[in-house]
């Protein structure tokens, strides 16, 4: 790790946003939380305070939904046609590509990510999504229905069903990907003419705030997106229980994805839940190691494994094992870590300190039940919340660490001797949000994909992102698809309308 501070010239505009206290925006405006309380918000590279921002509370959260409400029932919103709508959200997706530089670095600052990553990644692929969704608005259709009515004999009808917005929307969203959460969030239901309140994640309130200046600068109307930062505890769970809300969709952890649903339980209002992952990674003996190594680190280490998504579970055939750990554990090593706005970093450091106690939680419990360190398992330096990347061996099925979510950059490797056994494995999990295999194989690959029980599988690859491929999960990883054509029916209620001709 580069343990000198690097001066990196940080964007002009990024030093601004930083310097003034950054407010809640309802209406169409932003305003001073109700409390008048504001919380920090820090870089998890020096731990230091990045910018203060408003605490918004319950009351907060009221006025954003009236505001959400009256935008959606008597606002321009609701008579703004589906292209006009298509055209607003491609206008803000124009507006972050020419920030791209700005929201690269504040996701950088605020998150800890490496700014490179944020300037290929994060940034362009939400500018990606809202294009993609863009597109939808034009596209979201019904059907003509034939009806035959056995009980009205020579009656004739016509039936159609039309696809109308749910209403208004509480989107609470997680610090791994803030800008992209927002995206995948708003994207859709923008599309489909809902209204929305967003609570983004404490640790990293600043890019969403950004981005609803760009939002009111592209011409949304007042109310149709709101956004109130604070905890979850408080702005989160008042929307979640907010009885004038419709629909509420979260992404973070699965012990808060089953708050979420008891909350919304009140008014029964529609859940989508994006929750946790323990994905697992299968290298098959037949597979090109050369490609595979490299992606079976990438799969864990990416964003310093806060990914839902991780491959974190590594599943090896007998015969390779000690090769593949050995190159695992060697691209480890290779990883530049340091602060995210260093160029030459690859890995950031973790979100928060309470982040990195959780991670060396995990490390520590491991050992103690008997896994052994390849490469890493200890934190990183004494200043920001670093962690090694870490390659674990000894592990097995029962260990806390093959079970539970550690949201690190921590593998546990474990080989395997027979496909159908790694499969039952595999699929040995509460979570079923992704899994990979590696073969040469073609028939394996595809018998394989089709028994994991997983809403992603990648072959031969990690990580692959695109605004047109659903994402979500199977058991406890999740309820409903983001992204895709699926993501617009978490937005969308089905109205069949039937005429007596
Ligand atoms: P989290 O508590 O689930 O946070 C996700 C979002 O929910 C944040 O905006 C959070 O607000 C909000 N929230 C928290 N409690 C709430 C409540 N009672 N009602 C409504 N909203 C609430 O996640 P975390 O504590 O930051 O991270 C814990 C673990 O969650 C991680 O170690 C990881 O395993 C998992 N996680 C998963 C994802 C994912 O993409 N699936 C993302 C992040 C974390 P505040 O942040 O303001 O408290
Ligand atoms: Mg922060």
């Amino acid at each position: 790790m580069s343990t000198a501070t690097v001066e990196i010239p940080t964007h002009q505009t990024v030093t601004t946003f930083l310097d003034a206290p950054r407010k809640v925006l309802i209406g169409g405006r932003w305003l001073e939380a109700a409390s008048g309380k504001t919380f920090p918000t820090y870089n998890p590279a020096t731990g230091e305070v990045l910018a203060q921002v408003a605490e918004g509370n319950s009351t907060d959260v009221d006025r954003a939904v009236t505001a959400a409400r009256n935008a959606f029932e008597s606002g321009p919103w609701r008579t703004f046609t589906a292209s006009e709508r298509g055209r607003l959200i491609w206008k803000l997706a124009d507006l972050v590509e020419s920030h791209l530089e700005e929201f690269a670095q504040l996701e950088s600052l605020d998150n800890g990510k490496p700014v490179g990553v944020a300037r290929v990644a994060d940034v362009p692929l939400a500018v990606d999504l809202f294009r993609y969704m863009a597109g939808w608005s034009t596209k979201i259709e019904g059907h003509t229905i034939p009806i035959s009515v056995p009980y009205m004999p020579g009656a004739r009808y016509l039936a159609y069903t039309l696809r109308e917005p749910v209403g208004v929307v509480a989107q609470i969203i997680p610090w791994n990907f803030p800008l992209l959460m927002a995206a995948w969030k708003l994207g859709p239901a923008l599309a489909a003419g809902c209204t929305v309140v967003l609570k983004p994640a404490e640790q990293t309130p600043l890019s969403a705030l950004r981005l609803g200046e760009l939002i009111c600068e592209a011409g949304f109307p007042d109310g149709v997106v709101n956004i109130v930062p604070g905890y979850g505890e408080t702005a989160g769970a008042a929307l979640a229980a907010h009885p004038d809300v419709d629909k509420v969709a979260f992404t973070g952890s699965t012990e808060v994805g089953k708050l979420i649903l008891r909350a919304a339980a009140g008014n029964l209002k529609k859940v989508s839940l994006e929750l946790g992952g323990k994905s697992p990674n299968i290298v098959c003996k037949d597979a090109d190691l050369e490609a595979s190594i490299p992606g079976v680190a990438s799969a864990i280490f990416f964003n310093q494994g806060q990914c839902c998504c991780a491959g974190s579970r590594l599943f090896v055939e007998k015969g390779i094992f000690d090769k593949v750990v050995a190159g695992v554990a060697e691209e480890a090593k290779k990883i530049k870590v340091g602060p995210g706005m260093d160029p030459a970093t690859q890995m950031g450091p973790l979100v928060s300190d309470e982040q990195q106690r959780r991670v060396l939680g995990y490390l520590e419990s491991g050992f103690s039940e008997g896994a052994k360190a390849v490469v890493g398992g200890r934190k990183l330096g004494d200043k920001g919340y670093f962690v090694e990347p870490t390659v674990l061996v000894n592990t097995t099925q029962t260990m806390k660490i093959m079970q539970e979510e550690i949201f690190g950059p921590v593998v546990c490797a474990v080989p395997f001797t027979d496909v159908g056994k790694v499969i039952q494995a595999a699929n040995d999990s509460i979570y079923g949000l992704a899994a990979a295999v590696w073969t040469r194989d073609v028939g394996n690959a595809h018998r394989i994909a089709a028994e994991l029980r997983a809403g992603s599988v990648w072959v031969n690859c990690y990580n692959i992102f695109d605004a047109a491929l659903p994402f979500g999960g199977y058991k406890q990883s999740g309820w409903g698809r983001e992204m895709g054509h699926d993501a617009l029916e978490l937005y969308t209620e089905v109205k069949a309308v039937t005429v007596q001709l």
